[in-house]
Order: C-alpha cells, then sequence, then structure tokens
C-alpha cells in the first residue's frame, strides 16, 4: 500500500501538485487520469523518488520513504518511452539490471512466451520495433515479482494483440495482489483494467473513487464520458 499525505511540489513559482492525499490499495489497479500537465508524471515521479517533494510525505508499506531509496527494489517501472543502452541485446539489458537490482527474484518464462518476446531477446535494442521496446520495458516492470508495478501509458506502441496479452499480465499481477498504478489516456483501457480512478486537474485530485462509483455518479456506461464531464464541470 502506498499512502501520499500533503504532498506539494512546485517547480519554481509553479506549484504543480497541491496539497495530495491519497491511499493506492494493494490488489487493485488504481489509474491516474487527467488532461495533459495536470500533474500525472510528477506524482508518478514523486512515489519513484525521482522528483523530490517540496512538502509532504510519501509512506510504502506504513513506512516514509524519505532518503530510503531500498523501498525502490519493491517497484518495477514501465516507463513511457523506453530507453536503454541500444547496442545492447534484451538479453544482455536483463542481465545488467540484474545486477543491478538487489532483488534475487526473477520469473520471465510467462511474459517472454505471452507477448512473443524469445527471438527478440537476442537482438540489439536498437535494431527492435517500437512495440517491441515497450514489450521488453514490460517485462523488466514485471519480472523481478515487484510489491508495486507503476506503467506509464503502457500499450501506447503495442499491436492489439500484444494489447490484449499485456492486460491479461496486468490482470494476473493484480491477482497475486500487487498494487498497481496505470496512466493512461485511452479510457477503454482504464474502464478494462482499473479498479479505482484519481483524477487530477492542475495538480489537485477532483474525483477518487471506484470507477463504478464515477458512472455511478455521472449516471454515464462509459468512463470516457464520465470523465468528459468530470472536466467540463471543473472547467
Ligand atoms: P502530466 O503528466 O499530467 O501531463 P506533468 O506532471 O508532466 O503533467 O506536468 C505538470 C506540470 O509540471 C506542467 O506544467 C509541467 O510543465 C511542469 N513540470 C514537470 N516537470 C517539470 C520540471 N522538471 N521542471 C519544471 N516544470 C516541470
Amino acid at each position: 500500500m502506498i499512502t501520499v499525505k500533503n504532498l506539494v511540489k512546485n517547480f519554481g513559482k509553479n506549484r504543480v501538485l497541491k496539497n495530495i492525499d491519497l491511499t493506492i490499495e494493494s490488489g487493485k489497479v488504481t489509474a491516474i487520469v487527467g488532461p495533459n500537465g495536470s500533474g500525472k508524471t510528477t506524482l508518478i515521479k514523486t512515489i519513484l523518488g525521482l522528483v523530490r517533494p517540496s512538502d509532504g510525505t510519501i509512506e510504502v508499506d506504513g513506512k516514509i520513504v524519505k532518503d530510503d531509496y531500498l523501498y525502490r527494489n519493491k517497484i518495477g517501472y514501465m516507463p513511457q518511452i523506453a530507453k536503454y543502452p541500444e547496442n545492447l541485446t534484451g538479453r544482455e539489458i536483463i542481465l545488467l539490471i540484474k545486477s543491478i537490482r538487489e532483488s534475487t527474484e526473477y520469473n520471465d518464462e510467462e511474459i517472454l512466451s505471452s507477448l512473443k518476446l524469445v527471438p527478440e531477446m537476442e537482438k540489439p535494442f536498437n535494431n527492435l520495433s517500437g512495440g517491441t521496446k515497450q514489450k521488453i520495458s514490460a517485462l523488466i516492470a514485471f519480472a523481478f515479482s515487484p510489491k508495486i508495478i507503476i506503467l506509464d501509458e503502457p500499450t501506447a506502441g503495442l499491436d492489439p494483440i500484444s494489447s490484449s496479452y499485456f492486460k491479461d499480465l496486468v490482470i494476473k499481477q493484480k491477482e497475486q495482489k500487487k498494487t498497481i498504478i496505470l496512466t493512461s489516456h485511452l479510457m477503454n483501457e482504464v474502464q478494462e483494467l482499473s479498479d479505482e480512478i484519481v483524477f487530477l486537474l492542475e495538480g489537485e485530485i477532483k474525483f477518487k473513487g471506484s470507477v463504478q462509483s464515477l458512472l455511478e455518479y455521472k449516471k454515464e456506461t462509459k468512463l470516457e464520458r464520465a470523465i468528459a464531464e468530470l472536466m467540463s464541470q471543473n472547467n
């Protein structure tokens, strides 16, 4: 479980996150949605320890994580754009990350086969298609058995078949009681995968609750419409 308390982030005079209070539970997929510039990436990066909060705290499993970088061993992160040393093969990248991470747990069989990655692992990263780079990024996010998985626009470069296999993997991770955070602009994907929705606007949480409760609140059946109404209501 992740608890964010009174989180503030200023970039100079620009207050990007305004007193965010948020609990992200395990065994659920929590989607962070909102328009461009609303603070989603900054929120994720503070949880990852890549951005330092101006105020407030982040707790992982009840422990404040400030300056304690070891908590990051619990996290699997799939960034929006995968960047790894271009001349290394997927196999070599995995070896490199294994040597850096302190986790001894590593299990890639199911991910390699379901994402059809086996032959791709022997090619230099530079020679891979965008979608295959995304799949290797997914492999790195899932295979070290992290308790927390953060997925930033994960299916953006995937073809429909790969995207569907990827979603099956996310659901399996959820069944293993992982804490999963997802950002996506694809509302049908958010509706399919997520249990909780956090709607951010200009650095403030304007809605937090289950997908079902948002649909009922807005009397809609499609999340896309419910979110659009939230946006227009707050403009
Ligand atoms: P989102 O992910 O929702 O599109 P971001 O978290 O990337 O939003 O950005 C929120 C705001 O913070 C934007 O106004 C952006 O320009 C600003 N911002 C993000 N990162 C930095 C940075 N490193 N330095 C200055 N401003 C930043």
